[in-house]
């Protein structure tokens, strides 16, 4: 069989906007995911508004607006105590908005196929090797070849770990989401709330349900979902889907003919919302590399060009993730900056406007 010029393990955003960019700049392009789509994630489901115009490149900006989804007009910080303080966020087409994972990822997925792209669903990538040309396993059976490999399969990135490139798991945090009956006259607003043992997410998603997260601590966690029971008055079997890390140490984005995008090279604290411009972004500038190395351009070159462009994607931004995660792991810190924000709003709208940065 031909080898594939690229094999994209993973069809999340990252993933699917590096299939969707390879295929059109005419690649042969493999997606292998392990996942039947479409299906949830666990998410805050909102989107960033910097990730329009990657939106509009992959020609997916007015599909996006015409699926169910809510504009998102201001966020509410509240601390421990119930004390609240809230910024309108910015207007317009470009917005905020959120929209469920299980509807995004397949409109991806979709267009990467609709450009020509290869896309296997419920192949779990379980062997790597490389002979000149990556060979690749499935937990079926199935092998496929590729020159290029892209780990795009999140935070427990398989392709890292078979790569001994995956840092050690740390003592770690665990998250829990799910889709909730969305409470009379929520409104449109996100909900950043801190509590005694971590923190909540909650958006509307559409008219009739709200995505409500959870952060804690694996001892911690039962004592938020017991909170978000009695807070949202949910059935005692409610169910909920679940991750961790939701942190960790970087691997580096660029090897010879191999490349790690979105989670599965950088993972970001949830809180700021952040994570899928990444994962899009970073999937764009993997494929400008892989067509470069492809057309025999000088492959040095081009992999220090990619990580000055994907440094530029984090730079400037970062630092206010490194905030968040401060005051989130210190839930009464956070709390503190609500009661200073009361009475001074500025830095905090400031650092608002700074993340919700229209693109
Ligand atoms: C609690 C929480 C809330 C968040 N809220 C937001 C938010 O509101 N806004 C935001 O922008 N970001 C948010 N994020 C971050 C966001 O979810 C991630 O950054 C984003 O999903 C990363 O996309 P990705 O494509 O890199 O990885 P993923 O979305 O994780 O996709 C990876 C894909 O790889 C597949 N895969 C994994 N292993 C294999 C394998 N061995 N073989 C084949 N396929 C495999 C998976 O099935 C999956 O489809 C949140 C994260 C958390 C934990």
């Amino acid at each position: 069989m031909q080898p594939f010029d690229v094999a994209i393990v993973g069809g999340g955003p990252a993933g699917s906007s590096c299939a969707a960019f390879c295929a059109a700049a005419g690649l042969r392009t493999l997606v292998l995911d392990r996942e039947k789509f479409p299906r949830e994630k666990v998410c805050g489901d909102c989107l960033n508004p910097s990730c329009w115009p990657v939106l509009e490149r992959l020609g997916l900006a007015e599909k996006l607006r015409d699926l169910p989804h809510s504009k998102l007009g201001s966020v509410a910080f509240i601390a421990i105590d119930g004390r609240e303080v809230s910024f309108d966020l910015p207007t317009g087409t470009d917005c905020e908005i959120s929209v469920k994972r299980s509807l995004f990822d397949e409109l991806l997925l979709k267009r990467a196929r609709e450009l020509g792209a290869n896309v296997q669903e419920q192949a779990t990538v379980t062997g790597l090797s490389r002979d000149g040309d990556w060979k690749i396993e499935t937990a079926s059976g199935d092998f496929f070849q590729a020159r290029i490999l892209i780990g795009a399969d999140g935070r427990n990135s398989t392709v890292a770990h078979l790569c001994n490139l995956l840092p050690r798991p740390a003592r770690e945090r665990v998250a829990l989401q799910a889709h909730i009956a969305l409470p009379r006259d929520f409104g449109n607003r996100i909900v950043l709330q801190f509590l005694p043992e971590g923190y909540s997410g909650q958006a509307p998603v559409n008219e009739n349900q709200l995505n409500l997260c959870l952060v804690g601590t694996p001892p911690t966690i039962s004592k938020l979902r017991r909170w978000a029971q009695h807070e949202f008055e949910l059935p005692t079997d409610q169910t909920w889907r679940t991750i961790t890390p939701l942190t960790r140490s970087p691997v580096p984005s660029a090897h010879e003919n191999l490349f790690f995008i979105g989670d599965a090279a950088y993972v970001v604290e949830p809180f700021t919302g952040e994570g899928i411009y990444y994962a899009l972004r970073s999937g764009e500038l993997a494929a400008n590399a892989v067509a470069k190395l492809l057309r025999g351009e000088h492959g040095k070159s081009v992999l220090n060009e990619f990580r000055r462009a994907y440094a530029q994607v984090y730079c400037g931004r970062l630092w206010i993730n490194r905030l968040a995660r401060a005051a989130v792991l210190r839930p009464q810190l956070g709390s503190f900056f609500i009661h200073i924000a009361r009475i001074n709003p500025s830095i905090l709208k400031l650092l608002t406007a700074k993340i919700v940065v229209p693109g």
